[in-house]
């Protein structure tokens, strides 16, 4: 396996000497990346807090309600954080807040926690309340758990901590950890329940943003599968909890939910396999690899019969954008690498070439599937910070870049194109109608007579 990449210095104008080995160049070296730690302090990364973390994998629970104890400012921050679409209950696209203030900080919140859990209650009669701690609150040291199953003895419903003080890490990362143990104590079956064994399967890190699990669950429907419940796109407490009769996990954000699926693996016995809507290739080798696992001729022959539909569907359209794309260059800036890798391969069957990538939250061997992709001399990049991505999309001459909202502004004050693929974007760019959209936007954005009439710095008009 021919490895990795040089550490090639990124000069004085961008580039911590920290930081120095969490930028490589394929292809030139044995060295590998540094990943997974916390960031840099004064670095300024594009990462966001612990808490943040744990609450987008939560937030799209969509009739609990999510409780911030912490000052106003943690619930505005993540507000309605995935824009995940709901089916049902709107409950959690409000944030509560137990509003601290200087008095709380200093004789302590706990009583104002549990008057806040009394009211919710009180008025809005939801299944769950999950209670996320905050800086200010691991700070001073607030018994989340304590007050949380105390109200849950107090009113029979799941009141569940999560431990995600903002300060705990500098790694989103550990977030996810935080929401992932909260699930588990909300799944977990109480005493005197019983699991009952299904065909049906789990699909662990979908959120739903722009309709993905609905489109997913036509496709699996299609080919006679059933979707149990997904984690946590368009889910309810009551699916939730009748996630330990799945015999099956899929598993497409292995950032957020890998330890989720060992987790169900280890207590209740559930296998789990990674899957990845994300490009039309990922999709038909996913829906491949969940017909395989059931073993029944039959489900089989109707999944060939819906890729090769749906490939012949979307190959011409496919086909004019490459014509329109080939050869301009794109950047990779986003949170998990499941994603990056899926982005690699639709700039590439655009025939586009992909001059940088990186990640907020990649692991090592999530580095090295990614530098396999590409081609040597591409610039790999874990944990950005603005000046980095400034520079090398610069030096490298990008036409277009795949992010998030915290790169989008970046991109455009540099005159380049840009794609929203994070998880506040509004487009369905799952399976095979996805790759038809993405390519769109690609092309609208690459190929937008806009930047002809702007000037960017260091780039000719
Ligand atoms: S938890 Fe801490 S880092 Fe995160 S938003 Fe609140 S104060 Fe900021």
């Amino acid at each position: 396996m021919e490895d990795l990449c040089t550490l090639q210095p990124v000069g004085p104008t961008a580039c911590i000497d920290e930081r120095e080995q969490s930028i490589i160049t394929t292809g030139r070296s044995k060295t590998s990346i540094a990943c997974t730690n916390d960031s840099l302090a004064g670095a300024v990364s594009q990462r966001a807090c612990v808490f943040c973390g744990a609450r987008v994998v939560l937030n799209p629970i969509t009739d609990a309600v999510h409780l911030v104890h912490g000052p106003i400012g943690c619930a505005t921050y993540t507000w309605d954080i995935r824009g995940s679409l709901s089916s049902g209950s709107e409950m959690y696209r409000n944030s509560f807040s137990t509003d601290m203030k200087e008095r709380d900080v200093i004789f302590g919140g706990e009583k104002k926690l549990a008057a806040c859990i009394d009211e919710i209650v009180e008025k809005y009669h939801p299944p769950a309340i999950f209670v996320y701690a905050t800086c200010v609150t691991g700070m001073i040291g607030d018994d989340i758990i304590a007050v949380s199953k105390e109200a849950s003895n107090r009113h029979g419903i799941d009141v569940i901590p999560v431990e995600s003080s903002g300060f705990i890490s500098g790694n989103k990362i550990i977030g996810y950890r935080a929401a992932a143990e909260a699930l588990i104590r909300l799944i977990r079956p109480k005493e005197g329940e019983t699991i009952v064994p299904t065909q049906k399967l789990n699909l662990l890190g979908e959120y739903n943003l722009g309709g993905e699990t609905w489109l997913i669950e036509r496709y699996l429907t299609e080919i006679g599968v059933e979707i149990n419940v997904a984690f946590t796109g368009d889910s309810t407490v009551a699916k939730l909890k009748k996630a330990p009769g799945a015999c099956l996990n899929l598993v497409q954000c292995t950032g957020s939910m890998h330890w989720v699926a060992r987790k169900l693996e280890q207590t209740f016995g559930t296998p789990y396999i990674d899957v990845n809507f994300f490009g039309a290739a990922n999709t038909a080798e996913s829906l491949r690899k969940i017909a395989r696992f059931y073993g029944d001729e039959e489900m089989e022959r109707r999944t060939e019969a819906l890729i090769v539909r749906e490939m012949a569907r979307i190959r011409p359209e496919i086909e004019w954008y490459r014509k329109k794309l080939t050869g301009k260059r794109a950047a990779i800036y986003v949170g998990g690498a499941y994603k990056a890798l899926a982005i690699i391969q639709q700039f590439r069957r655009l025939g586009m070439d992909i001059v940088m990538t990186g990640t907020q939250t990649g692991k090592k061997e999530d580095y090295e599937n990614i530098s396999h992709l590409l081609e040597p001399g591409t610039i790999i990049i874990d944990d950005a910070n603005p000046a980095e991505l400034e520079k090398f999309l610069i030096e490298k001459q990008v036409d277009v870049m795949a992010g998030g909202i915290k790169e989008r502004v970046l991109a455009y004050k540099l005159g380049i194109g840009f794609v929203d693929h994070n998880h506040d974007r509004k487009e369905c760019l799952a399976g095979f109608e996805g790759a038809v959209t993405f390519s769109r936007e690609v092309y609208i954005t690459t190929c937008s007579p806009v930047w002809k009439y702007l000037k960017a710095p260091d780039k000719e008009v």
